[in-house]
């Protein structure tokens, strides 16, 4: 369950942070925007102001709050083990009680809410692209073709999918031989945007014996609402997920996506047909587990390199599996990248609201990826991958972004 913290907690917590000034090292805002209020310590000092109420709610503190971009890179490195994404995030909870929720964010994140509605939604996007939006070199994105008050001309949008990945494939996948049986929870970004990764992955999965449970009713993991501010809501999506998956005949959930997987793995209690508690594990974790009982064709097509989803990394701490799996398909061909775990600039709905600085960390990102001379760059979460392919495209790399389980499946 998705819980805020009180103020006296928060103003508890805030007090952790000794103020050494490390974070400043870290931060892929700071290093973009330069000023105290872009990086932990400064966004600190202003939530400790307002639990003391000595800073009133306004959209200062707002815009303050909101320029992080929540990848926890600064928390992962903090000698006195600061939470600062939780606290951040609680702070945002506490201004959405102070001054409400612009309606046009709330209406948005409402949709998330109510299945036939978001469907309809997405529906009638995909069928909108065709005439607001261009596609810019093949398979790559989309662009605004007229201007459209709040959404800005230099953002590639990712094609929404013609056909979603739960409508066609939300059943049982049996597999021959099964030797394992996993649920899938897919995510909204799988589910209507990017659906190849969730069929690569019930491909990987059925072919070495895992068959795998995907049940249609589940929905958003609730994260985006709950990072929003928006608690009551992130706890409605949270129990319709548990109704799609409680009591199901099965040990493992398995998820493509580091928020989904962050979401099920700290703020849901999944139990399965037997009583028992469901482990949440990131497909990465799951495969590198049970790697006796995979084969995986070797990677023939070049140099591999890899970047760290912020969440997979900083949050959930699982690094190791992506790149093992990875050095031991691709035969001495993986090479390391400066800086892999530093954020790609994507962060949600922070590359619309903020995309100049979103758009700058990807350049940095980019520069990265091009000095290591790979010709594919490997993620594991499909928002990141949404956004290095912008950045490929921008810096015209001769890169292909892909997701894990893509390449694993050859
Ligand atoms: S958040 Fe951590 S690293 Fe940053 S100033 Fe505070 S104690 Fe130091
Ligand atoms: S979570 Fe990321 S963007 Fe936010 S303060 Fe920490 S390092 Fe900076």
């Amino acid at each position: 369950m998705y819980k805020d913290q009180t103020l006296s907690e928060l103003q508890g917590a805030v007090f952790r942070c000794v103020k050494c000034g490390m974070c400043r090292s870290i931060c892929p805002v700071f290093q973009i925007e330069g000023s105290e209020a872009s990086v932990a310590r400064g966004r600190l000092a202003l939530i400790e102001e307002f639990t003391r109420d000595k800073l009133k709610a306004g959209d200062n503190l707002a815009r303050v709050l909101s320029s992080c971009i929540m990848c926890g890179r600064c928390q992962a490195n903090c000698p006195n083990l600061v939470e600062v994404v939780k606290l951040i995030r609680s702070a945002r909870a506490e201004l959405v009680r102070f001054m409400g929720m612009p309606l046009s964010r709330k209406l948005i994140m409402e949709l998330f809410y109510s299945r036939k509605r978001l469907y309809f939604a997405f529906k009638v996007g995909s069928w909108l692209q065709k005439f607001l939006l261009r596609r810019i070199p093949k398979e790559r994105g989309l662009r605004l073709r007229y201007p459209i008050p709040l959404l800005n001309r230099g953002i590639a949008f990712p094609p929404i999918a013609r056909d979603f990945f739960l409508h066609r494939y939300s059943s049982t996948r049996i597999a021959p031989n099964e030797r394992m049986k996993v649920g899938f929870f897919a995510g909204c970004l799988i589910n209507f945007v990017l659906p190849e990764i969730g069929i690569s992955l019930l491909e990987v999965l059925t072919k070495n014996g895992v068959s795998v449970v995907v049940p249609a009713e589940q929905g958003c993991c609730g994260l985006p609402a709950f990072f929003s501010g928006m608690t009551e809501l992130a706890n409605r999506l949270n129990q319709k997920n548990l109704e799609a998956f409680q009591g199901l005949d099965i040990d493992v959930i398995v998820t493509a996506c580091p928020t989904c997987g962050e979401a099920l793995k700290e703020y849901y209690e999944l139990v399965n047909k037997r009583g028992e508690k469901i482990e949440v594990l990131d497909i990465s974790q799951f495969l590198w587990r049970y790697k006796k009982l995979f084969s995986f064709p070797k990677f023939t097509e070049g140099t591999l390199t890899y970047h760290d989803p912020c969440h997979l990394k900083h949050i959930l701490g699982i690094y190791e599996e992506p790149r093992q799996l990875l050095k031991m398909i691709a035969d001495g061909k993986f090479v390391e990248m400066d800086e892999a775990d530093l954020c790609c600039g994507f962060g949600g709905l922070y590359s619309f609201f903020h995309s100049q600085t979103a758009s700058a960390i990807n350049k940095r990102k980019m520069k990265n990826i091009k000095a290591t001379g790979a010709n594919i760059v490997v993620t594991a979460c499909p928002g990141c991958l949404i956004y290095l392919r912008h950045g490929i495209q921008q810096e015209k790399l001769p890169v292909k972004a892909k997701h894990l389980i893509e390449v694993l499946k050859g």
